[in-house]
């Protein structure tokens, strides 16, 4: 026995001096020194310079609070230059996180002017133009982008002007960081070293007119709905795309979270709930559109309900393979599809 309780004692003291050794100043300044050097020194993404069309979805989400998804964003990188589709929130923060290069955003384009989708310009106007971007940044949409853009660049003008007071203005230069409006109409809004993006108008009354986005770059091309309910011209933009992204919605899960609501005494909620499926796009319906259109991939994004586990995402799809059986993903944060030029890969990853 009293050889037991001199192993105990000597293994609690040695317990002790490793707790303290780990836990005194210097270490932990030495431990918080290690960490902070490796992690900065982390490499960036590769996200542009490629000879490739890629995706980066920088949110997933909706207006539905969701601590696993970003409101709405998807980055298209395309040769040299990086573009926003939207900009919810928490995209910048995301960004940020998985350290994509942000001077290299050479434009945002907004589908429309719900707030999911609006949330975060005046951060990405921010976090671009501290990252480096050193010209104003272009934010394409329909007709009301200027009076959109013109109340996020009056709401951040304080916010630069200490910036660069702080900083000088060789650093944060105030004529580059303003957001420029450019209301576009349907059509092709851009058209430069290779890359074309093409506007095209959806159905998602009464937010009107509602536009998705088609990107074409060295024989690869991208598709993004935007918010829609189910629209011919959608499948008309996406007709032998490589990708299409589009919003989903759930009508049977949608429908039991109202019940639900109006069973626990929240008959706001419940009808707000009611009221959204119309105009949007059941994940059935997206698909049969994909394959209309001859898409060779179709990935949901703008989940709508959240989607927390494995059982909600096969609810979520439910139906959707009969349709389809092969070509559909689910999007995440943090998810990179890759379409090399010149081949027909689709290659994915998630960054870390
Ligand atoms: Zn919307
Ligand atoms: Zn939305």
């Amino acid at each position: 026995m009293k050889r037991l309780a001199v192993i105990a004692s000597l293994v609690a003291a040695v317990i002790a001096a490793g707790w303290f050794a780990l836990t005194a100043p210097p270490v932990e300044a030495w431990l918080f020194r290690t960490i902070a050097f490796r992690e900065t020194a982390r490499p960036q993404p590769v996200l542009a310079g490629n000879d490739e069309l890629a995706v980066l979805f920088c949110g997933t989400g909706s207006p539905l609070p969701d601590k696993a998804r970003g409101g709405p964003c998807t980055m298209i990188a395309a040769g040299d230059g990086l573009y926003l589709v939207d900009a919810g929130i928490d995209s910048a923060r995301n960004l940020m996180l998985w350290r994509v290069p942000l001077e290299k955003v050479q434009g945002v384009l907004v589908t429309h002017f719900h707030s999911d989708h609006i949330g975060e310009l005046g951060e990405i106007r921010l976090q671009t133009w501290v990252a480096g971007r050193n010209r104003p940044l272009a934010v394409y949409g329909p007709p009301g982008v200027d009076q959109v853009v013109g109340g996020f660049n009056q709401a951040y003008a304080l916010d630069a002007s200490y910036r660069t007071k702080h900083h000088g203005a060789d650093m944060l230069p105030p004529d580059a960081v303003a957001m420029v409006p450019h209301a576009v109409q349907p059509g092709v809004i851009l058209d430069d070293r290779g890359l074309k993006i093409t506007a095209f108008k959806v159905r998602h009354e009464p937010a009107n007119p509602a536009y998705g986005y088609r990107f074409d770059y060295k024989g690869r091309s991208i598709v993004v709905s935007g918010d829609t309910a189910p629209d011919d011209a959608v499948v008309r933009a996406a007709t032998q795309a490589d990708l299409l992204v589009h919003e989903g919605l759930s009508p049977e899960m949608v429908g039991v979270m109202g019940d639900a609501l109006q069973a626990a005494g929240h008959p706001r909620q419940a009808k707000i709930f009611h009221d959204i499926p119309p105009y949007h796009t059941a994940p059935v319906d997206a698909a049969k559109e994909a394959n209309r259109a001859h898409v060779r991939l179709l990935v949901f994004t703008h989940l709508i309900p959240m989607l927390p586990n494995g059982f909600a995402e096969d609810l979520f799809l439910r139906g959707v393979s009969d349709v389809r059986p092969s070509g559909v993903e689910l999007a995440h944060d943090g998810l990179v599809i890759r379409l090399p030029a010149g081949s027909e890969q689709i290659n994915a990853i998630t960054l870390p």
